[in-house]
């Protein structure tokens, strides 16, 4: 049976008056199964997703076979636009700053909140309460590694998590936050029996072939894993590294600066093994103009790699390469 594929819109009611209207298709197999959405673009910097969506829409036109698939690419077209996270962001301002209209903050939404929580409202009308699975898709910086994002409590969350198949899984409590300011979309899943988990594909501001790839796998493995399509789900190269959010330290090696000056990488990335020993970079002293080499201090995955300093996902200062003695350069995660 053909599967039933179409483009609707979830219209929001914005406090000037106008309305938004948010694309997503919805594909509908005619058979019985879960519900599963998945979503991208709520923090309008974050756009990798949307590529993964464009690209897994495809696959479910020609391999859904039961239940249905909500897709939206771009949850948050107002940040979109604005090519920032939310809405009333200006230059290098944190995304803390304007909590109040961070989207992932704002589920189940509010017709008459601002315009962020409309947009939420909208979705979740037209969308969000249809569904029984999702995976949302978000990115942090480049100097963190891409990772599954996994509501520990919620056995079914767990699967949805190992299904994704990205080398970092990051177990997560359940997120404590009063429910009348609104809560993040993985929370109405998984506090309602529901089950959602989400990865951050790095970087954010760029679209790149290997994280929509990944994104793609992930999203087309939970398919698989939901019997929403047929196949077996592939794995991930090599071991995952899972790990606690709470114990993260403690697994993590790091490697600090040992004098200041210039971090020269050296063509590593995020989640790349690397060898004991096996050279990081180096640094150019802006004392003596020497050499100093910076090697991994045990084998293991990259969990960060690169100078940088706090907020170096919205401004360009704390992405600079010159490294204070004592900051972070990388931090490893061995296989346990
Ligand atoms: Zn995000």
């Amino acid at each position: 049976m053909a599967v039933n594929s179409e483009l609707k819109y979830a219209g929001a009611a914005l406090s000037d008056g106008s309305e938004e209207r948010i694309p997503y298709w919805h594909l509908d197999s005619g058979q019985p199964g879960d519900v599963f959405l998945v979503i991208a673009e709520q923090h309008g910097n974050e756009v990798q997703g949307c590529e993964v969506i464009r690209r897994f829409w495809r696959v479910c036109e020609e391999h859904l076979r039961a239940g249905q698939v909500y897709l939206v690419p771009f949850a948050n077209p107002l940040a979109l636009r604005h090519r920032r996270s939310h809405i009333t962001l200006g230059p290098e301002q944190p995304y803390a700053d304007a909590a109040g209209q961070n989207m992932n903050l704002n589920w189940p939404g509010d017709p008459e909140g601002h315009d962020t929580s409309r947009l939420c409202h909208a979705l979740h009308d037209a969308v969000v309460r249809h569904c029984t699975r999702c995976l949302d898709l978000h990115s942090w910086s480049r100097f963190t590694a891409t990772c599954t994002l996994v509501r520990a409590d919620v056995p079914e969350a767990v699967a949805l998590g190992e299904a994704t198949a990205v080398r970092f899984q990051m177990m997560v409590p359940p997120f404590r936050r009063d429910p009348a300011e609104g809560t993040t979309i993985g929370s109405l899943f998984n506090d309602n029996g529901l089950a959602a988990t989400c990865i951050e594909l790095a970087p954010q501001w760029v679209i790149r072939e290997k994280e929509v790839a990944l994104g793609l796998r992930a999203a087309t493995n939970i398919a698989k894993l939901l019997g929403m399509i047929d196949g077996d789900m592939e794995p991930l190269d090599g071991p995952a590294v899972t790990f606690d959010q709470s114990t993260r330290a403690e697994r993590t090696h790091t490697v600090t600066a040992p004098c200041s000056g210039l971090f020269v990488e050296n063509g590593l990335e995020t989640s790349d093994y690397v060898e004991q020993g096996q050279s990081l970079g180096h640094i150019i002293s802006d004392v003596d103009l020497s050499t100093v080499g910076i090697p991994a201090p045990v084998a293991g995955y990259l969990w960060q790699y690169g100078c940088h300093r706090e907020h170096s996902d919205i401004a360009l200062p704390p992405q600079h390469p010159y490294a204070d003695e004592g900051d972070v350069l990388a931090s490893v995660m061995p296989v346990e």
